[in-house]
């Protein structure tokens, strides 16, 4: 029976010492902690019982944990679940590679723990925001997912459907640098073929309702690859 006052975490890493050492620092923080210790594994425990977030280690037997971010995002029924993908392999190649893959959020190894619980808090926050329809923030920038309004500077912008959903998007985590193809995948659903290039229309039609009262461009490029909120 899952107690439905605590949050599962479910935490996919083939090295018992560290397996170990996740399982006791969360549970001490109030989680109630499921394991899987191979790739298989792990998609049999998520198909059984959804966790609330994931821990996910890079290098694992079987399925790698690579993979199975992808599969786990690329279905309408868990890509909600945040991930944060564990690795020892720390450059900016393999970082862009997993976030391409859908990771939420990556940490290096080794890595403090206090910091990675407040990692998994942060996500588990967010998630229960956009869940309850709460109120998404930047800078002057405001988005109510209960009543679906916008505004920036209290002033209420209109947006079409597809640039408020960009822009909850891009709200989800500030500063983060989103490519193309994953807006694509997360604004428009991965099973639809859209040109890359609609992304830079739609980014561009945001830009202007957001600066269309004043206020200067937080959109920013990055060139050749996507774009981010601030940063
Ligand atoms: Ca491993």
């Amino acid at each position: 029976m899952k107690n439905k006052d605590k949050l599962v975490v479910l935490v996919v890493e083939d090295e018992p010492a560290q397996l170990e050492l996740l399982t006791y620092n969360l549970e001490a923080a109030g989680f109630l902690v499921d394991t899987a210790s191979d790739g298989e594994d792990a998609l049999i425990k998520v198909a059984e019982t959804p966790p609330d977030l994931i821990l996910l280690d890079w290098m694992l037997p079987l399925v790698s944990g690579i993979e199975i971010c992808r599969r786990l995002k690329s279905k309408s029924k868990t890509r909600a679940i945040p991930i944060i993908m564990l690795s020892a392999r720390t450059d900016e190649v393999d970082l862009v590679r997993g976030l391409d893959m859908g990771a939420d959020d990556y940490v290096g190894k080794p890595y403090s723990v206090v910091e990675l619980i407040a990692r998994v808090r942060s996500h588990l926050r967010r998630v229960r925001a956009e869940a309850v329809g709460g109120i998404m923030a930047y800078e002057d920038i405001e988005l109510n997912g209960e009543t679906h309004q916008v505004s920036r500077a209290g002033v209420c912008i209109k947006l079409g459907p597809t640039e408020y959903r960009l822009l909850a998007t891009l709200l989800e985590k500030p500063g983060r640098v989103w490519s193309r193809q994953r807006l694509l995948d997360r604004v428009w659903g991965q099973d639809i073929y859209v040109e890359t290039r609609t992304v830079d229309v739609h980014v561009g039609r945001l830009r202007k309702a957001l600066c269309a009262h004043g206020g200067n461009d937080l959109v920013r490029t990055i060139r050749g690859y996507g774009y981010a909120l601030g940063g």
